[in-house]
């Protein structure tokens, strides 16, 4: 069917080449770009064998004319943000001058302050509108599964939705006593900031890991867990009606959360750069350094992830509640596609999403989020890609 330009060469992206190369029918071409080349030749050479015929290219995507150069070379139907949130803009950027669409599985964060949210993307609404392509931002599990999820139960299980709580439970062991599942620069910003809620119209705001929880997931069991802000809050805020309040749970081990408080006591979760030997560093940039890359846990991870939303609202003026819900394998991934159960639920996702763009289920000029779309391919597309979906109609509901 057509091309994509795949920016990034990290745990994510492996995930989301291989799951291309099943899907060949659809990406009958691909291009791997980042900033280390040598990490798009390892996995050009993985995949050969394939139908989809893979090429490779060195690119720094913090520079619009490189990436549109490429884009004008390789002529993609869709570029597949899977870099860094700090590249979002400039991608989108390039994106808009060649007039192709665009999909990311994280929203833009500025390098220097460690804040992400949507508004700097939602920016580009006209613009992309008016140039006829579409971008679909954060199509990984949470954002994306989560919000099609969202978009699902809205759509056949409820009048109105009021109550949303997402619940991110990793129950994997690596055998370090610290590491990321995923980006560790990205993820420790994430969960040393402050967490949030929305209830009733406005953010509630709290301190980090202020607010815990206990919940017994199924397939997995009890553990403990930790209230987050993260990006889909404030999408759903606006997408889901009759809304009154979202929270956004992530479990952490007790050696993470040890691990993590002694980092940020000592500076060393610090984006301030500092004078070391005459030169400039981020503290938290050579932990990145030193902790072990995230696409490497893959042969060590056992155990399961389940990632899921559970909803409370009104359904022909009765109250209902719902869980949705996939578990995934740490194992079974590293079999499938030689990564972990995190890379795996993020990379199907963004495969599925620029799927859906390119047959043109999911064409809709301008820029959205996932839960804005019909949810129905999606999900449909979940089952067949790796990541069966669960539901239940008499969940647990978390205090
Ligand atoms: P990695 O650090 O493993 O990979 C990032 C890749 O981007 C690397 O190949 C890196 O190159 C490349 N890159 C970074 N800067 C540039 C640049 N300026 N130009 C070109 N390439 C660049 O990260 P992950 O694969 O773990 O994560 C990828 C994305 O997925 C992140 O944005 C993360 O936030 C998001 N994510 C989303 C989730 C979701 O559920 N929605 C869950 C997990 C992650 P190099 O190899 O040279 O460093």
């Amino acid at each position: 069917m057509g091309k994509a330009l795949i920016i990034g060469a990290g745990g994510v992206a492996g995930v989301t080449v291989h799951k291309c190369c099943q899907n060949s029918e659809v990406f009958e071409e691909i291009m791997i770009a980042s900033r280390t080349k040598s990490k798009c030749d390892a996995l050009k050479e993985k995949l050969e064998g394939y139908k989809t015929k893979i090429h490779t290219a060195q690119v720094d995507a913090d520079n619009v004319s490189e990436i549109v150069k490429l884009i004008d070379l390789f002529k993609p139907d869709i570029v597949i943000n899977l870099s860094l949130p700090y590249q979002d803009l400039t991608i989108m950027e390039a994106c808009l001058l060649t007039r192709t669409h665009y999909l990311d599985t994280a929203n833009y964060e500025p390098l220097d302050t460690a804040k992400f949210e949507y508004k700097w993307q939602w920016e580009y609404r006209d613009k992309f509108k008016q140039a006829g392509i579409t971008a679909v931002l954060g199509s990984g599990f949470d954002p994306g599964v989560t919000g099609v999820f969202s978009a699902y139960a809205q759509k056949h299980h409820f009048d109105e939705i009021h109550y949303l709580d997402i619940l991110d439970a990793n129950a994997g062991d690596h055998g370090y006593p610290f590491a990321t599942n995923f980006n560790p620069e990205i993820n420790i910003r994430e969960v040393s900031a402050n967490g949030s809620y929305w209830e009733n119209g406005k953010w509630v705001e709290t301190q980090p890991m202020e607010i815990k929880r206990v919940y017994n997931f199924p397939q997995i069991g009890e553990e403990d867990m930790y209230l987050l802000h993260h990006e889909e809050l404030e999408s759903l805020a606006l997408n889901l009606k009759g809304i009154k309040r979202i929270r956004f749970f992530m479990t952490f081990g007790q050696s993470y959360l040890t691990h993590l408080t002694c980092l940020e006591n000592v500076g060393m979760t610090s984006i301030k750069p500092i004078d070391y030997n005459g030169m400039k560093i981020v503290p938290l940039q050579f932990l990145k350094a030193v902790l072990p890359d995230p696409a490497s846990l893959g042969p060590r991870t056992k155990g399961k992830t389940n990632i899921g939303c559970i909803f409370k609202g009104i359904k022909d003026g009765q109250e209902k509640t719902y869980y949705l819900y996939n578990v995934c394998d740490h194992e079974q991934c590293y079999t499938e596609v030689g990564s972990q159960a995190i890379s795996y639920t993020t990379g199907v996702p963004a495969m599925i999403g620029a799927m859906l763009v390119m047959d043109g289920t999911w064409q809709m000029p301008g820029v959205y989020n996932v839960e804005e779309f019909d949810p129905d391919p999606f999900m449909d597309a979940l089952n067949k890609w790796g990541l069966p979906w669960q539901e239940s109609f008499t969940p647990d509901m978390v205090e």
